[in-house]
């Protein structure tokens, strides 16, 4: 018993944690140029290193995941599942955030002058090009500027290919499987570091924004907050219990590492080799959990999506805008398209509102002043973003009929 209890405080999550309030404790108290200088290359370090880790993992993973599902039309069959179920839980997730706060209005009330703020562009690319682009015209090129997507779609063209080959394929399957085993473990290994580098983070962020700039935006943070709780309690909590039939509390206790990671890198990326490892253990198969998630990963963001409504409506009342039912469609749609297209990485998905916004003529003074307190935004939404590729695996698992009930133990 004592073990048990001595085991926890000693674990990961335990230290992260830590790490989380020491950081935002000494973040209070320092200045800003303290921060940048001392614990920004910190934090700016554990980034570093597991990016480093992203593109072999699921370039590996992916090929393995789609060449191990032998059976082509089972391959087929989960490969349209596991994306309808992305788009539906992205495109309720983005309409959960508008409606939300179309309730509670975050936006009404704030006067926040915008003057000398300038935002980034993106334009909104077309649906035709956003489907050519994901075809890349040289596959290394994309490793090599780490074009996700595109990575995507050529690992799963050869991971479908080797599979073709039969049991000559043996060798090869052999060496994709072992680099994704090795770059989990490179992963763990990164992971002992992580209490510092999210100490690193929370520190250098606090000294930058302090704690007091985020009250004026409080109700935009507050918003996206509930907006983000009450779509996991009402679908996932829904999927878990009605679907998957699983005692909540396995779920919850699955999915804290990867939660945890996400939340404090606001990089869903780095969250990549434990929520593999946490899907698993939930019970998903082998195959379809190195089909789905560096997928999902890269495609799937319902923290995001959320993110998206909340922040159109927000941005639409502090500049006294009405937003009509074409305009709120317009924003589910473009929701959807814009969170597939956000990178795993920190502050993506604010770049991306501006595709939103421009569609439905925001001004984009608004995305500079959600930029102010984005990193806080950036904690819910990447945390669940990570949190729906898990759910998402398990339905098509159990759709599949394999769902495990008995936890998975690495062995
Ligand atoms: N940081 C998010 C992620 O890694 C993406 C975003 O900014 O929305 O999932």
């Amino acid at each position: 018993m004592a073990e048990k209890k001595r085991s926890w405080l000693f674990s990961l999550p335990a230290q992260m944690i830590v790490g989380l309030v020491l950081g935002v404790i000494v973040g209070a108290f320092v200045s800003a140029d303290v921060g940048a200088t001392w614990f920004k290359p910190l934090g700016d370090l554990f980034i570093r290193l597991i990016r480093m880790v992203v593109v072999p993992l699921v370039f590996a993973t992916l090929v393995a995941g789609a060449a191990s599902i032998t059976d082509i039309s089972k391959l087929g069959r989960v490969a349209v599942k596991i994306l309808i179920t992305y788009m539906v839980t992205t495109a309720i997730a983005v309409g959960f955030g508008l409606g939300f706060a179309e309730l509670i209005q975050p936006g009404v009330g704030l006067d926040l002058s915008t003057s000398g703020l300038a935002a980034k562009v993106v334009k909104a690319p077309s649906i035709v090009q956003t489907f050519l682009n994901f075809v890349p015209i040289n596959p290394m090129e994309a490793m090599a500027k780490g074009s996700m997507l595109q990575i995507i779609f050529f690992a799963v063209f050869f991971g479908v290919c080797l599979a073709g080959l039969g049991p000559r394929n043996k060798p090869l399957l052999e060496i994709f499987q072992l680099i994704g085993d090795t770059m989990i473990r490179v992963t763990n290994a990164v992971m002992y570091y992580a209490p510092i580098g999210v100490f690193g983070l929370l520190a250098y962020t606090v000294s930058k924004h302090g704690l007091a700039v985020l009250l004026p935006l409080g109700k935009l943070i507050l918003a996206s907050f509930v907006a983000t709780a009450l779509f996991c309690i009402v679908v996932y909590g829904a999927i878990v219990v009605f679907y998957l039939h699983m005692p909540v509390g396995r779920f919850l206790k699955g999915i804290f590492e990867p939660w945890l990671v996400a939340f404090t890198t606001c990089s869903s990326a780095a969250a990549l080799a434990v929520n593999l490892q946490a899907c698993r253990k939930l019970g998903a198969t082998k195959s379809i959990a190195s089909f789905s998630i560096p997928l999902g990963n890269t495609i799937n963001m319902n923290g995001t999506a959320i993110y998206m409504g909340v922040c159109a409506v927000f941005a639409a009342e502090i500049f006294g805008m009405d937003l009509s039912m074409t305009d709120q469609i317009t924003i589910v749609l473009m929701g959807v398209m814009a969170a597939i297209g956000t990178a795993g990485v920190p502050g993506a998905g604010l770049i991306m509102t501006t595709v939103v916004f421009t569609q439905v003529g925001i001004p984009l003074e608004a995305v500079a002043l959600i930029a102010g307190i984005d990193r806080i935004l950036d904690m819910i939404r990447t945390s669940i973003n990570v949190v729906g590729d898990v759910a998402s695996a398990l339905v098509v698992t159990k759709s599949e009929g394999d769902l495990d009930s008995e936890p998975y133990t690495e062995g």
